[in-house]
């Protein structure tokens, strides 16, 4: 079955085409990692790649092989971004299930003549795609990445750079193997990655010990001053305003992490980071066990993800979407 499809793959592999592959906005390791990985592998195979990220990334991801060639959109770029994805052959779509992940680029996507292919992990994907290598079972895409390389029969294209990208989202979407999605198979891959030359302590280091001393700062500020526990509703958050951001020079991925520490308190089992960006109020929500934090983000927040971790947003005040918050987890057992 998985063969049968791979071979449609490899059909539309044929010969050298434009490739486009493409992320959701803020790309975290795993969404940054499978596009490099597959990106570098495809370049090995002799194809024209081009990876698209709809907004900036942290600057913890910069040691990714490929990543100074990464094309992030702004107004600036945006014919020249659109002529790619609509002149693409393929297009892959990575770590994300609805157009909207990927804001202006979606667009470009929706109506561009050529296939697309969606590689990923969260909840109920938008139907889109010519061919998707979709499961909600999977930890991470570098995951599913994976096995479609070694499925294409091309394993040998795996270069050190490409097990490095590769491990490094799945170590960061378990939560350093530490989530309920850790399977055999997870450290299947990862003993495998480590065989074609995965570095685990060079991606570690790099992505948590690069902390700025502003970082820490927020962090500590966040969780001295602005962590809120509701014990009766087994919940806890943290709201950042503008201001607070800025007070710390906040910098993108600088707030990545921090709701799990809310999660961490003893008898919590639902926590919100909330955070005013310019456009919106920016939501992450984690959960544990059976509550489901992809249903209240899709229900109430124009959002979704995985069952215990996802994300959405608000066009109220900051003030007003925390109430929102409150009133939902008071009102809906999810
Ligand atoms: P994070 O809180 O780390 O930004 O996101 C947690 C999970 O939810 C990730 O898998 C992420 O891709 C997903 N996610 C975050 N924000 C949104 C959103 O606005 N919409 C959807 N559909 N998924 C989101
Ligand atoms: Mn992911």
């Amino acid at each position: 079955m998985v063969l049968n499809e791979t071979k449609i793959l490899e059909n539309w592999l044929e010969g050298r085409k434009k490739v486009v592959i493409t992320t959701h906005q803020k790309p975290d390791a795993d969404a940054l990692g499978s596009s490099l990985a597959l990106a570098n592998y495809l370049i090995k195979y002799g194809h024209d790649v081009l990876v698209i990220s709809p907004t900036d990334y942290p600057s913890f991801l910069d040691w990714m092989p490929g990543s100074e060639n990464v094309v992030i959109y702004s107004d600036t770029l945006k014919d020249q971004i659109k002529q790619s994805v609509i002149t693409a052959d393929l297009i892959f779509c990575l770590d994300f299930s609805s157009l909207n992940r990927i804001k202006e680029v979606g667009e470009f996507v929706k109506i561009a003549p050529g296939k697309k292919i969606l590689i990923d992990h969260h909840m109920e994907p938008e139907q889109f795609a010519d061919f998707s290598r979709w499961s909600t079972k999977a930890a991470a895409t570098c995951e599913l990445v994976f096995e479609l390389m070694a499925d294409m029969g091309r394993s040998e294209f795996i270069d050190q750079g490409i097990a490095n990208c590769l491990y490094a989202g799945i170590m960061t979407d378990t939560g350093n193997f530490k989530h309920p999605n850790v399977t055999k198979n997870v450290f299947r891959i990862c003993s495998e990655l480590v065989e074609y030359g995965a570095d685990t302590g060079y991606v570690a280091r790099n992505i948590y010990d690069t902390n700025t001393v502003n970082r820490l700062h927020l962090l500590g500020y966040s969780l001295k001053e602005k962590l809120i526990v509701h014990p009766e509703l087994e919940m806890a958050y943290i709201a950042l305003t503008k201001k607070e951001l800025n007070q710390f020079h906040y910098q993108t991925g600088d707030t990545e992490g921090i709701v799990n520490y809310a999660l961490s308190i003893q008898g919590i089992r639902v926590a919100a980071l909330f955070t005013d960006r310019n456009e919106m109020i920016k939501i992450s929500f984690r959960s544990s066990g059976n509550y489901s934090v992809n249903q209240l983000a899709r229900d109430h927040f124009n959002g979704g993800g995985h069952k215990n971790a996802s994300g959405g947003q608000s066009n109220l005040t900051l003030e007003e979407t925390v109430e929102k918050f409150i009133k939902v987890i008071t009102e809906t057992k999810y």
